[in-house]
């Protein structure tokens, strides 16, 4: 049986969300007020509707990413460092060729793409068929900080795309347009520096997790085991878990729950993949990318 973690590589946690809006689209506040909005932040991207923003001005976010939100009246795409080249002929109309266009551009010059806010079915969704024929996207943003719980959580549409074999991570980012957005949902990478290459690549490697306020401080593989190291100090200890391993089709394979520092699901080897999820009494959880399982003859 092989185990793939994606969190082998250690580095250094730092947290950030890549798809905020400004002014400069249809977000309420300029640049200047985003960036004091996400004051500690180890790393930002702004996103804006179907344009490139630039960084300019005072900042205290040590690391920021150009971004844009590919937005048609159907389906939205965020292209985190896109070549500026893609607004030339620019056009969001939503055909599977376009979008496939724009993410080749962007993964090709060291960029990376993710499927927005998939089950917002009251104005731009992705349907799962549409998902499965695009390619090369990184991941699916399977939280979104918007604020609606039947629309802007998607982990069924991810459980779909694993268990049909695609290797995509899950995103978590506000998609912020006014106060009261702000610092809802956030991705922790765990990164060899805070450089936008370093971030980059943790993030294509999926070392990284969605937060919401908890975490994970580590998770582990020892033969045939995983381990998840949850978030620990003296007064989390004191907290009840409540933590789920999840696999193919998303069946619960393990639950643990507790006043507990760690939790482990030995694998059988038809899991497909592993994926956990925690919350902390409270509400505030974490997400892991899945380990992908293969059975080994
Ligand atoms: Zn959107
Ligand atoms: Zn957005």
């Amino acid at each position: 049986m092989k185990i793939n973690n994606p969190y082998e590589q250690t580095g250094i946690w730092l947290k950030g969300s890549f798809h905020n809006h400004t002014s400069n689209s249809d977000g309420w506040f300029p640049l200047e007020t985003v960036y004091k909005m996400y004051g500690g932040y180890d790393f930002l991207g702004i996103s804006d509707h179907d344009k490139i923003t630039k960084h300019e001005g005072e900042r205290e976010i040590p690391t920021v990413f150009e971004a844009i939100e590919v937005s048609s009246r159907q389906t939205h795409m965020l292209l985190v460092q896109p070549p500026h080249s893609i607004m030339e002929n620019y056009g969001s109309e939503f055909t599977i060729e376009n979008y496939q266009r724009f993410v080749d551009m962007t993964t090709d010059s060291g960029g990376f793409a993710v499927l927005v806010h998939p089950n917002r079915f009251f104005s731009n969704y992705w349907t799962l068929e549409d998902m499965l024929k695009m390619e090369r996207y990184l991941g699916v943003e399977v939280y979104n900080g918007d604020g609606n719980p039947e629309y802007d959580i998607a982990f069924d549409k991810w459980d779909a795309l694993l268990s049909a074999g695609r290797k995509v991570w899950g995103f978590g980012n506000d998609d912020s347009h006014v106060y009261g957005q702000e610092k809802q949902a956030w991705n922790m990478v765990q990164a060899a520096a805070n450089t936008n290459e370093a971030i980059i690549d943790a993030i294509c490697s999926g070392n990284f997790y969605v937060s919401t306020g908890y975490g994970f401080d580590a998770i582990k593989v020892e033969g045939n085991t995983v381990i998840a190291d949850l978030r620990s100090n003296d007064l989390l200890d004191k907290m009840y878990k409540y933590v789920t391993f999840f696999g193919k089709d998303g069946r619960v394979l393990h639950e643990s729950t507790g006043r507990i520092k760690q939790a482990a699901y030995t694998c059988k080897g038809d899991e497909g993949y592993v994926r956990i999820a925690v919350y902390l009494e409270g509400g505030y959880s974490a997400f892991s990318q899945p380990l992908f399982v293969t059975e080994e003859a």
